[in-house]
């Protein structure tokens, strides 16, 4: 959801890391399109594959080699890729990543994280963060209730299970209770709209030798995370499948999935009922065209300074909370970024949910004020840069942030007297106006 109250912005135009409204005000562009981009807008080589594509067709009704020079440099990046195949979007990579893990076990069970986040179809969407829903009983006992989007039906609750993330041994105990069943484990390496919370060190190794003790397919979904040049490259951690879109497309819409060639080879027509994986614009050539300019201009050099942005902007983000005397933290890893007002940063979408209590006018306000000083971030907090983004972008956005706390102090004062670190808590906060429709 891009909503929010008043009302959200419209935008005719974006040029490398800043974006127009429609008043012509321009902003710096701290959110990348909620991390779905990351070479700035109107990109000269990604706008000239695009442009040089688009004459050529842009789906013949066949393969073309684009798709091979895209998984090519795919696979330069992310060894595990052995086979790869196309889609439209992270919603289709990671459905299709769970039906073939269930086609290649034989098993229908599909353990996901609470506040997990793979996109809008039905298996992805109970417990997924910001979806909403009502709180259900698991039908394994001693887990934790999970939540069902509305319209998705009852009957996916059979099939999927939620553990909290950073929590092996649950992991472990459900793999456990339902040794044979499981199909897959799908887990972003960073909780992304779950509150950008990192994995601990050690627990996706752990849940890697859980899985494979149980011939689990383990599946990590990298949409968000190839920003980081992919969590499992960066830590060493080998899932069976993985999954991407975003930043692979170069801006347009683009999902794969792929991984170890005895999964993926179910897709092989030349063997007795193969899987059947159609879409009419999976794997078209305008988002391939811009997908390979994007892999191309998408290295260790753009990957380092993307994390060194990241890195920059946490640090002034914790030290304008700790100058403001304002209880809050930056929490993220690489590029991708989230402040939570909280005195501990989240480890699991619980604790997230749990810092967020109460305060979606305060977010609502931080995310007005930004925008007043010239800043597009997203109301939860999500904070992403662009390869074009520099040092002196990010330092001015860590000095809209801290002229935000501090006018926000007084309101804190009367409102979160929980979050002034400077302030014995007062016994009871004034009651709130109702003033929020906080959106996303
Ligand atoms: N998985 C993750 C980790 C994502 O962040 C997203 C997009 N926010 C998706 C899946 C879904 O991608 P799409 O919006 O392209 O369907």
């Amino acid at each position: 959801m891009t909503t929010y109250a008043p009302h959200p912005l419209y935008f005719d135009q974006g040029k490398r890391a800043r974006v127009r409204d429609l008043d012509g005000r321009w902003y710096q562009d701290m959110l990348a399109n909620y991390g779905a981009l990351a070479h700035g807008h109107a990109h000269p080589a990604l706008t000239r594959a695009v442009n040089d594509q688009i004459s050529l067709g842009t789906a013949l009704g066949g393969p073309s080699i684009l798709q091979y020079q895209h998984a090519e440099l795919l696979q330069a990046h992310v060894p595990a890729l052995e086979r790869v195949r196309y889609c439209n979007s992270g919603t289709e990579a990671t459905m299709w990543a769970l039906r073939t893990a269930r086609a290649y076990t034989g098993r229908d069970i599909i353990v996901k994280i609470d506040g997990g986040y793979h996109g809008t179809h039905d298996w992805g969407h109970v417990s997924a963060f910001l979806s909403g829903g009502t709180p259900h009983r698991q039908f394994l006992p001693g887990l934790p209730p999970t939540h069902l989007a509305p319209g998705v039906p009852k009957t996916v609750l059979e099939s999927v299970v939620t553990v909290p993330f950073n929590d092996a041994q649950a992991v472990a105990d459900v793999l456990a209770q339902l040794q044979g069943r499981v199909a897959a484990v799908i887990v972003e390496p960073v909780l992304g709209v779950g509150g950008g919370v990192p994995a601990r060190p050690g627990y996706l190794e752990q849940v890697r030798s859980l899985t494979a003790d149980d011939a689990v397919v383990l599946i990590f979904d990298e949409c968000a995370t190839f920003r980081l040049g992919t969590w499992q490259v960066r830590h060493g951690v080998r899932p069976d499948l993985s999954t991407f879109s975003k930043i692979v497309g170069g801006g347009l819409p683009i999902g794969v999935f792929g991984g170890h060639t005895d999964i993926m080879s179910l897709f092989d027509p030349a063997r007795p009922q193969p899987i059947y994986h159609a879409s009419a614009f999976g794997g078209n050539s305008l988002s391939l065209a811009a997908g390979i300019a994007a892999l191309e201009t998408f290295q260790e050099t753009e990957i380092a300074h993307l994390d060194r942005l990241g890195a920059r902007l946490r640090e002034g983000l914790d030290s304008a909370a700790r100058d403001a005397g304002i209880v809050g933290s930056a929490v993220g890893e690489g590029g991708l970024s989230y402040f939570h007002f909280a005195a501990t940063p989240p480890q699991n979408a619980a604790d997230t949910v749990a810092a967020r209590e109460g305060r979606d006018e305060l977010r609502g306000l931080v995310h007005l004020n930004l925008l007043n000083e010239g800043f597009l971030t997203a109301r939860h907090g999500l904070m992403c840069q662009h390869i074009v983004t520099t040092n002196t972008a990010v330092d001015s956005f860590v000095a809209a942030f801290a002229d935000t706390l501090t006018l926000l102090r007084p309101y804190l004062a009367d409102y979160h007297p929980d979050l002034l670190a400077d302030q014995p808590a007062r016994e009871t906060a004034v009651p709130k106006p109702s003033i929020d429709g906080s959106g996303q």
